[in-house]
């Protein structure tokens, strides 16, 4: 028998409540790894002890600022050594790598968190080891004194885009037990890595260990770490790009206590544990994500959260040194002005010379991430062509730009302009990041013009070549209707009988001749000025010079489809439609051709069009 199908109605109803695969994924891993119950709560600081061990929540921010959440996420708990990182990072911003790298190092020690172990310098052997974070805290006692602290949790709440608390009941249990960090404290002031009052710093150390936050919170924090340090959540920049680079690279090395090589190898993501049960991992530029579970394996580190982990970077394949990229999508179109001439209607001379110079101006439109694989092959396709005498680089569709991207650009732009080619962007805001990007490094080269639509970029360096070869563009020069190509092939007789049915009008500039939605009832023959053709929402379809008809479409069409606006004073023959009726008529045959030379110049524009989307669907 056979079975109707299923109403349209019931999926798209649960379409809005589907969830993400991603979001699904979490899900999963949360179903199987509760299930997980290895492992111990750690108690060696005694009100740790107290953790509920069946919690159990994992927490994942995303770079645009979404944050998925399954299970425990909301539940407070320490924050312990994942401090560690942003302290680290809080350090090398606030007193300058120079100052911290002189009593911290950056190499693995091996050992367990709380080794008392210093290197062959007697420094500590990295910042995520206690003796290193002991230090760090130092460094920030010896420059903030009491106020140390609370820069230390302003600094964290930022990262976490909120105000974080202390657990005061484990930073007592902890401050009250704690003598092995002390005994790390005084041994680093015996070899002046700490030159302070030990408990001051011991202080610090401790509180900033019981700062509460959640899985979620540290999901975003991590997030922030992967995304140059700017919190996806809350825009802010948090801390500076060099400061989060040389922190997450301490994390890649040292993060995971005695199992980081392991880590590496196995997971491949940045990450930092702490005892009371969390885990940050930070994949650059990808994601942050947040888990808390408190029961630990032997290394210190919550046995589901590394199962998390593992899970997700072996499902999607995330291993941070898996990677690779085609610089070869980085271009979507690449044309001359032949294929793709600007929407400005060109005169008979201007046409002959646009026709014959048109690889002089090369259009490249780019997609993506301004890179240092991207750029570079952008610039070997460059020197693969042609030298034009400009270049057009289309970055509406650029999403970023890298530092390396932004040089190597800056490099290409100064050859070209070594070589006499103008260089031309477009789709790109003078406000924007790219653009500032972009002219830190060629802000010097000062050769480089810029328009925020690519048609008029075009339009532009069509204006040059038109100069170039010698023609000229007078706006002021009144044309006559017999120079109009719709009116081509009329007798003398018939273009004096259809100018005494016009009147002659003139417009002040940026005047709306037209209006988008208003009866069409006449057509217009420019005879002086330049105006232009946009739609409502601002698009401008074209720009027009003396000698070329505009709202001709009332011919075919009652109402107005755009606004024809003045871009200087103008002049136009104005034809009512009911006087075209009457010449019709009169001259049935220049009627006939009108009507042919409409259609000849619509379905002109029509392969215009056609090619425009050829060329982004081609290349
Ligand atoms: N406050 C803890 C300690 O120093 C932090 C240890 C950790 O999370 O690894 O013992």
């Amino acid at each position: 028998m056979k079975q109707s199908p299923p109403p349209v109605t019931a999926t798209t109803a649960n379409w809005t409540s589907s969830k993400p695969p991603l979001l699904r994924f979490l899900h999963e891993c949360h179903a199987e790894f509760l299930a997980e119950t290895g492992g111990a709560v750690a108690n060696y600081i005694p009100e740790l002890g107290k953790a509920d061990p069946a919690h159990f929540g994992i927490s994942l921010a995303t770079l645009d600022g979404h944050v998925y959440e399954i299970g425990d996420t909301k539940v407070p708990f320490t924050i312990q050594s994942m401090s560690k990182p942003f302290v680290f990072a809080l350090a090398l911003d606030s007193l300058g790598a120079g100052r911290v790298e002189s009593v911290i190092g950056v190499e693995p020690s091996g050992d367990p968190f709380n080794s008392i172990r210093l290197n062959a310098e007697n420094h500590p052997f990295n910042p995520m080891v206690n003796a290193g974070a002991i230090a760090c805290s130092g460094l920030i006692h010896a420059a903030r004194g009491n106020g140390a602290f609370e820069c230390i949790r302003q600094a964290l709440g930022r990262f976490a885009g909120r105000e974080l608390g202390v657990d005061e009941a484990v930073y007592a249990s902890e401050s009250a037990t704690g003598d092995r960090n002390r005994a790390i404290g005084y041994l680093l002031r015996n070899n002046s890595v700490i030159t302070e009052n030990v408990p001051a710093v011991l202080d610090v150390y401790f509180r900033q260990c019981a700062i509460l936050v959640t899985a979620r919170d540290i999901a975003v924090m991590a997030a922030t770490l992967a995304n140059r340090g700017i919190n996806p959540v809350t825009g802010e920049q948090v801390m500076t790009p060099y400061a989060i680079a040389r922190t997450l690279s301490v994390m890649t090395s040292s993060g995971m206590y005695d199992f980081a090589g392991e880590w590496i190898y196995r997971v491949g993501i940045p990450a930092k544990s702490g005892v009371g049960g969390g885990i940050l991992a930070a994949l650059p530029a990808r994601l942050g994500l947040g888990s808390y579970s408190p029961k630990l394996d032997k290394h210190g580190n919550s046995v589901r959260g590394i199962k998390v982990c593992e899970a997700l970077s072996a499902h999607y394949d995330l291993h941070m040194l898996n990677r690779s990229d085609d610089a070869r999508h980085s271009i979507i179109a690449d044309y001359n002005i032949g294929k793709n001439p600007s929407r400005r209607v060109r005169r008979p001379q201007e046409q002959e010379i646009l026709a014959k110079h048109f690889q002089e101006v090369r259009v490249i439109e780019l997609v993506g991430t301004l890179s240092l694989s991207n750029v570079d092959y952008v610039s070997r396709r460059l020197a693969g062509g042609l030298r034009p005498q400009f270049v057009i680089f289309d970055l509406r569709r650029v999403t970023a730009t890298t530092r390396a991207g932004a040089r190597l650009i800056s490099e290409a732009f100064k050859e070209l302009a070594e070589l006499g080619v103008t260089v031309i962007l477009s789709g790109i805001k003078r406000t924007s990041r790219e653009w500032t990007t972009i002219s830190e490094w060629t802000g010097r080269l000062g050769n480089i013009r810029d328009f925020y639509l690519l048609d008029a970029a075009i339009e532009w360096a069509e204006d040059q070549i038109v100069y170039r070869y010698g023609g000229s563009i007078d706006f002021l020069e009144t044309t006559e209707l017999s120079e109009q190509p719709l009116l081509a092939g009329l007798t003398e007789e018939e273009l004096t009988d259809l100018a005494s049915r016009c009147a002659i009008r003139t417009y002040q500039p940026n005047e709306k001749i037209i209006a988008a939605g208003d009866p069409a009832t006449s057509l217009f023959f420019l005879r002086s000025g330049v105006v232009h053709v946009t739609l409502p929402d601002g698009v401008r379809l074209a720009t027009l010079t003396a000698g070329t008809a505009f709202g001709e479409m009332a011919l075919l069409e009652p109402q107005r489809s755009a606004d024809v606006l003045t871009d200087m004073s103008a002049t136009a023959y104005e034809l009512p439609i009911a006087d075209f009726a009457h010449f019709r008529k009169q001259h049935p045959r220049a009627c006939e051709l009108i009507m042919r030379n409409l259609a000849m110049l619509l379905a002109n524009r029509l392969i215009l069009a056609n090619a425009k989307v050829d060329l982004l669907t081609s290349t």
